[in-house]
């Protein structure tokens, strides 16, 4: 199903990108567990390499199980098209490339997934990028940030770990001044309660090892482009205005339009840095985001329950849901996340580190882990783990200090969790 009328998002979360098999009929997307496609004849491949043709070469590049999830994702973010990579981390590295080069910048949020802070301020170095941190809320300190050569602007819809809302509109707005593109990590939100395109992101990247797959069963990343950049503008994205070498001087924008950062993507980005997502993985994720919607809104519900209980613990010192009515990001949930503030917060404990660590040992149902976004009921201790490689200054500015502890709510029943966290706390003194 690509085109038809205007579906809603609980058909589109199981139509978009799937056909019947046109070989068998079989009604769910096979897994094609294939490296190589056979060519028509000699003609038809040098139409494949020369991208004159689009179709299947080799499963580093495009795969028909892949591709359907591709499609799935960019319909539900309402972007053109995708690309999936093997891992959120690849996704960044993947949206990044394109647009970058040595000597080049990026203005990102403080508040992002710990993993992120680290790829931006140590690993991209290696390449000649850096990144310049800055608090997204302070939009005068965002405009301050970007310089001549900046490329991008980056930051997450619903920031981690504190499941703190970002002011896309107000971001998209400055990046657009800018002339320059802005990417979200909708990781936490996902396109059914966030969908950045509409807030004006150009590109929209998510790890789907957390809620798009759901059940912690795959590690997996994807970038969508919103289609509506304009690469030509100026001199500033040569890799998809200039003429490429490697495609006999082939223009990327010139040639496909609101499709050359997808193109690109896989032509180049999925070629040559092989950060590629199997059908396997691809399978999972496609059988995630069926239920996405029912597990989001019982995520959020969940939520909601949970952080207006914690609120008026003793042993609790603040939590930061954005749904709850004491968060100062509260009025932003109805404009930009819409159906609600996600699953994810953190609970700042009286007690301290200690009483945090304590915290995290005493529960059974919540398992103390390095992820978010599943069925299950997680926590971590940020400080300790995430957050580890931040400084102390970062740690804070990430809202990740050492007497916090991140929560990610699933779609157990609520009562099992408060009374699960009640133990806990109660342990923790
Ligand atoms: C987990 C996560 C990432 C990294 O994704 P991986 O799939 O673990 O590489 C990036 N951003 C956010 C918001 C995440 O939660």
């Amino acid at each position: 199903m690509t085109d038809g009328p205007d579906y809603g998002f609980d058909t589109l979360q199981i139509h978009a990108g799937a056909r019947p098999d046109p070989a068998t009929g079989a009604r769910q997307v096979p897994i094609y567990q294939t490296t190589a496609y056979v060519f028509r004849d000699a003609d038809h491949a040098a139409a494949l390499f020369n991208l004159q043709e689009v179709g299947y070469i080799y499963s580093r590049l495009t795969n028909p199980t892949v591709a359907a999830l591709q499609e799935r994702v960019a319909t539900l973010e309402g972007g053109v098209g995708a690309v999936c990579c093997s891992s959120g981390h690849a996704a960044q590295i993947m949206a990044l490339f394109p647009l970058m080069g040595p000597g080049k910048n990026i203005v990102a949020s403080t508040r992002l997934y710990g993993g992120t802070i680290t790829q931006f301020s140590q690993t991209i170095k290696r390449f000649g990028w850096s990144a310049n941190f800055v608090d997204f809320d302070d939009l005068d300190a965002v405009k301050a940030a970007i310089n001549d050569d900046t490329r991008a602007v980056f930051c997450e819809s619903i920031a981690n770990p504190g499941g703190y809302i970002t002011d896309l509109d107000a971001i998209s707005a400055i990046s657009d001044d800018a002339g320059i593109p802005l990417i979200v990590d909708n990781t936490s939100a996902t396109p059914y309660l966030c969908r950045p395109i509409e807030h004006g992101a150009t590109l929209v990247v998510h790890s789907m090892t957390k809620y798009l797959t759901g059940n912690g069963t795959v590690t997996g990343g994807v970038v969508v482009d919103s289609g509506r950049f304009d690469w030509s503008a100026n001199d500033k994205f040569p890799s998809l205005s200039a003429p490429e070498p490697a495609y006999h001087g082939l223009k990327f924008h010139e040639t496909f339009g609101p499709l050359a950062f997808t193109f690109h993507g896989i032509a180049i980005g999925l070629r040559d840095l092989g950060m590629t997502l199997n059908p396997q993985a691809a399978h999972y994720t496609l059988m995630g985001i069926e239920t996405l919607s029912l597990r989001m809104q019982k995520h959020v519900e969940n939520a909601m329950e949970v952080a207006s209980w914690l609120e008026t613990h003793d042993a609790v010192e603040a939590v930061t849901y954005a749904g709850l009515p004491s968060s100062p990001y509260n009025d932003r949930v109805a404009r930009i996340c819409p159906k609600g503030a996600g699953g994810l917060f953190t609970v700042k404990l009286k007690g301290g580190y200690d009483a945090c660590v304590k915290f995290v040992d005493s529960l059974e149902i919540f398992s103390h882990v390095a992820n978010l976004g599943d069925t299950r009921s997680l926590v971590i201790h940020s400080a300790s783990t995430t957050h580890r490689q931040l400084t102390p200054e970062q740690q804070e500015a990430a809202g990740a200090g050492p007497s916090v502890v991140r929560i990610s709510i699933g779609i157990e029943d609520p009562a099992d969790l408060i009374a699960d966290l009640n133990k806990a706390l109660n342990a923790s003194r």
